[in-house]
C-alpha cells in the first residue's frame, strides 16, 4: 500500500472531478479531492476511492483564496506524504452576461479562481514533485476549455478567456518543468453532461448547444476522466504542453 501513487485533484465532489476521482481509484491511485461547499458530494466520493481500496480525502479548500491551497497542500503532506498527480480541475462560469454587465469584481474572483487557483497548486505541487526540492517528479493535467478557442458561447466570454488563460498556462508551464521530469497538459472538454451549466442561468442551455455537436450529445463526465487519466499515466510519457480536446468534434 506504500507505493500507491497519490493523485490530488480539485474541485473532485461534483462532475467531471468526481469522475476522474472514481475512475483514479479504480486504477490504484490513493486521491486527495478538494471541494468549495458540498461537504456532502466530496465525502461521497471519497467513500468510493476507499470501497475502491485506496486512500480517499475530502478537504474544504476554495481555489480562490491562497490560504485554503497552501492548507489543502498541507493536508495532503500530512495524511498522504507523497504527490506524484495534480489534476487543476476546480472551475465555475457565473451567469451569461454581455460585456456592459460584467463587473470588476466579477473578473476578479472568476479569474482568481480558474486561473490563479491553477498556478498556486502547481507552484505547491511542484514543491513536492521536482528532484530539486526533493521530489521524483511526476503529473499535471488541468481542466481547460474548447471556450478557449471558441470565444465562450452566449455571454460567456470571460469564463472562456480563463480558459484561454490555462492553455497558455500549460504551454509555458511544460516548458519550464521539462527537464524537472514534470508532465504537463491540459484536456479542452466540449459540451459535458454537468451541473455547471446550471451557473449560466441559462434554461436548457445543454440542450440549445447539442446540435452544435458533430457527434450528435454531450459528452460524459467520464469520457473526460478518461483523457485526464491518461494524460496523468505513463502511457503519455511523451506528451507535454499537449491540449487535448474531448469535445465530440466541436
Ligand atoms: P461542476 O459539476 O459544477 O463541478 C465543479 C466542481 O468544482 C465541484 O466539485 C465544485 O465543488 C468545485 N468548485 C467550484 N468552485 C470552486 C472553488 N472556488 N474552489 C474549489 N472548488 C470549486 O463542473 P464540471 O463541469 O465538472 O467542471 C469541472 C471543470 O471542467 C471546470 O474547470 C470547468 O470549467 C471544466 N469544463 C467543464 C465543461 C462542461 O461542459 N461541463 C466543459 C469544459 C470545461 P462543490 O461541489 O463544493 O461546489
Amino acid at each position: 500500500m506504500k507505493n500507491r501513487s497519490v493523485l490530488l485533484i480539485t474541485g473532485g465532489s461534483r462532475g467531471i472531478g468526481a469522475a476522474t476521482a472514481r475512475l483514479a481509484a479504480s486504477r490504484g491511485y490513493d486521491v486527495c479531492l478538494s471541494y468549495a461547499s458540498r461537504p456532502e458530494a466530496a465525502e461521497e466520493v471519497a467513500a468510493e476511492v476507499r470501497a475502491a481500496g485506496g486512500r480517499g480525502l475530502a478537504v474544504r479548500a476554495d481555489c480562490g483564496r491562497a490560504e485554503d491551497i497552501d492548507g489543502l497542500f498541507a493536508v495532503l503532506d500530512a495524511e498522504f506524504g507523497r504527490l506524484d498527480v495534480l489534476v487543476n480541475n476546480a472551475g465555475y462560469l457565473d451567469r451569461a452576461a454581455p460585456i456592459e454587465e460584467i463587473t470588476a469584481e466579477r473578473l476578479a474572483r472568476l479569474f482568481a479562481v480558474n486561473v490563479a487557483g491553477c498556478f498556486l497548486c502547481a507552484r505547491q505541487a511542484v514543491l513536492r514533485m521536482a528532484p530539486r526540492h526533493g521530489g521524483r517528479g511526476g503529473a499535471i493535467v488541468t481542466v481547460s476549455s474548447r471556450a478557449a478557442s471558441l470565444g465562450g458561447t452566449g455571454g460567456l466570454i470571460d469564463y472562456a478567456a480563463t480558459k484561454g488563460a490555462l492553455d497558455t498556462f500549460t504551454i509555458g508551464l511544460a516548458k519550464e518543468l521539462a527537464g524537472d521530469g514534470i508532465r504537463v497538459n491540459a484536456v479542452r472538454p466540449g459540451l459535458v453532461d454537468t451541473d455547471i451549466h446550471e451557473n449560466s442561468g441559462v434554461p436548457g442551455r445543454m440542450a440549445q448547444l447539442v446540435p452544435s455537436v458533430p457527434l450528435g450529445r454531450a459528452g460524459t463526465a467520464e469520457e473526460v476522466a478518461e483523457a485526464i487519466l491518461w494524460l496523468a499515466s505513463d502511457a503519455a510519457s511523451y506528451c507535454t504542453g499537449m491540449l487535448l480536446d474531448v469535445a465530440g468534434g466541436r
